[in-house]
């Protein structure tokens, strides 16, 4: 990856040999490889047992999960927070893991709407959850910086699974507790 980020910056008119740029190449090849390490994880690493009994059968939401992904279309970054919410129907997923699960498909090239759906349809693989529910709100700089240069407009992608889709009354819900 050094060598291809050398060549970039020799493709964009500039010389990877000057002084600012020596180490360039090699800290952009790690930055970029961090950003994209979803790829090397596993959902069961990932997950990592933190699956609990529970009898609970009220919506749990995790709000505001911060979120750092790559558009696949232009490899820019789209920045943004996620919500989710879920009905268990037997088993609880620790809080951490909610964002790890979040974490781990925004850590590679992606589309919003595909992030967010994958998201939701792992949060009820893992905990056979009634309903899911996810919302991600983002800002993406492929549009902030480029194109049509919209410094404030936000995207926003919901992906209902369960009763969440089903049940007027429970997505209602889901959204009136993330205002
Ligand atoms: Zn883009």
């Amino acid at each position: 990856m050094q060598e291809l980020f050398a060549e970039l910056i020799r493709q964009i008119g500039e010389d990877p040999q000057r002084p600012g740029l020596l180490d360039t190449p090699s800290r952009a090849a790690s930055a970029f490889q961090y950003l994209t390490k979803g790829y090397h994880q596993s959902l069961e690493e990932v997950v990592n047992g933190a699956l609990f009994p529970s009898d609970a059968s009220e919506m749990i939401i995790v709000k505001d999960i911060e979120l750092f992904s790559m558009c696949e279309h232009h490899l820019l970054p789209f920045i943004g927070k996620a919500h989710v919410g879920y009905i268990p129907s037997g088993m609880v997923l620790g809080l951490s893991k909610v964002a790890r699960i979040v974490d781990m498909y925004a850590r590679r090239l992606q589309i919003q709407e595909q992030l967010t759906h994958q998201i939701a349809t792992t949060i009820q693989e893992v905990t056979g959850a009634v309903g899911v529910g996810v919302i991600i709100e983002a800002k993406h700089l492929c549009m902030m910086m480029r194109g049509v240069e919209k410094q404030n407009s936000l995207m926003k992608t919901s992906a209902m699974l369960g009763n969440f889709r089903s049940n007027t009354a429970t997505r209602t819900e889901f959204l009136s507790l993330l205002r």
